[in-house]
This record gives C-alpha cells, sequence and structure tokens, in this order.
C-alpha cells in the first residue's frame, strides 16, 4: 500500500502552503538546552524532499527535506560555537549542532559552483509555519544507498506522485538546466 509509506514527516499528511508575505522565521537544532538559532529573512526556494546520503534526515525519514535562501538571508543567531563543519572537504559544508546532530545550514564556499550564495536549509526546523512546501523529490534512487530495498521503489514513486512531488533520480529538470548552463557560460560553450 502507496499510502503506507513514510517519506517525511513533514510532508506524510500533505502539503502545507506557503504562508502569504512570510517574513522568514528562526530555525532551531533540537536540543533542549541552548539550541543553536538561525534566523532566515523571507521566504525559502526550491524547497523539496532529497533522498541523497548527505542531506540530514530526522529519524526514521526516508527523505531529508531542503530548501536555499540567499546566504545574506541567513544569520547564526544563537549558540553558534556548537556548530561544526560535518565533511570538510564536501561541495556543501553542513554546519551540525555538536549537541543534536542536525544540520542548520550548508554552504557552498567554492564561487564557480552554479549554487554558490544560496544556502541549504532544513525548513521544518523552522519555529514558525509558512515557509513554501516541497516541490519535488530529488535523488530517489539514492534512498536504496541509504538501506531501502530496491522492492519499495516502485511503491515509494507512487506515493511521491500522490503527494505532488514528482520523482526525479537528479535534481528536477529546471535545476538540472541552471547547472548546465552555468556550467556552459564558464567554458563558452554559450553567451552570456
Ligand atoms: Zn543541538
Ligand atoms: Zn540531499
Amino acid at each position: 500500500m502507496a499510502a503506507t509509506i513514510s517519506i517525511h514527516s513533514s510532508v506524510d499528511t500533505g502539503l502545507k502552503p506557503a504562508a502569504a508575505g512570510f517574513k522568514g522565521a528562526t530555525l532551531a537544532c533540537k536540543c533542549k538546552q541552548n539550541p543553536v538559532e538561525v534566523s532566515i529573512k523571507g521566504q525559502c526556494a526550491h524547497n523539496h524532499v532529497c533522498g541523497c546520503t548527505k542531506c540530514w534526515k530526522p529519524a526514521g525519514a526516508l527523505f531529508s527535506q531542503v530548501a536555499v535562501v540567499a546566504k545574506d538571508n541567513l544569520k547564526v543567531t544563537a549558540n553558534g560555537d556548537k556548530l561544526q563543519i560535518v565533511d570538510p572537504a564536501a561541495t556543501i559544508q553542513r554546519y551540525a549542532c555538536k549537541g543534536c546532530g542536525v544540520h542548520m545550514y550548508g554552504r557552498i564556499e567554492n564561487k564557480k559552483h552554479p549554487f554558490h550564495g544560496l544556502d541549504f536549509i532544513h525548513t521544518e526546523l523552522s519555529r514558525e509555519p509558512g515557509f513554501a512546501p516541497p516541490e519535488f523529490a530529488a535523488f530517489v534512487s539514492s534512498i536504496i544507498e541509504s538501506g531501502c530495498d530496491p522492492a519499495q521503489m516502485g511503491g515509494v514513486r507512487s506515493r511521491l506522485k500522490e503527494l505532488k512531488l514528482e520523482p526525479y533520480d537528479a535534481l528536477s529538470p529546471p535545476l538540472m538546466d541552471a547547472i548546465a548552463t552555468h556550467v556552459a557560460k564558464a567554458s563558452g560553450k554559450l553567451k552570456s
């Protein structure tokens, strides 16, 4: 039964619409004391569920939920001393709380990267509702790498479609096109 598959607690009961005129919110980690707080100005973009093995997932979730914001709109406002980079060699430097393990944000330092200037956030950490809901499912096949039985993939993809989260095994076509355009402009195959 497709309906019994849990994708992520934020989407399992249906997508919640973005709040009109949303001005931003505070993300907090799961520590009971001295939580790390990150303030986000404005709405997020490109929210999606992601099946890759690098994005932080809450316990029991098959997918993470991840969106981007302009890095100038993100500010660590409390207990930033608890943050550490998960893997300094990774393209995205993911800042996790040393206390609870939650990833608070991810940043790309390589200025040539197509997504440089954008920070990755997990909107379910928000204390206030209103962030735009996920729009698609990325890197769906990768959940097998985290131990999902390949025989379940048909059910997972049907459930994603039912939730209006079109499943892709990379990013969505508009984002893949944006990356390819960036690469082509950098190599001179496309004129800016
Ligand atoms: Zn924490
Ligand atoms: Zn991911």
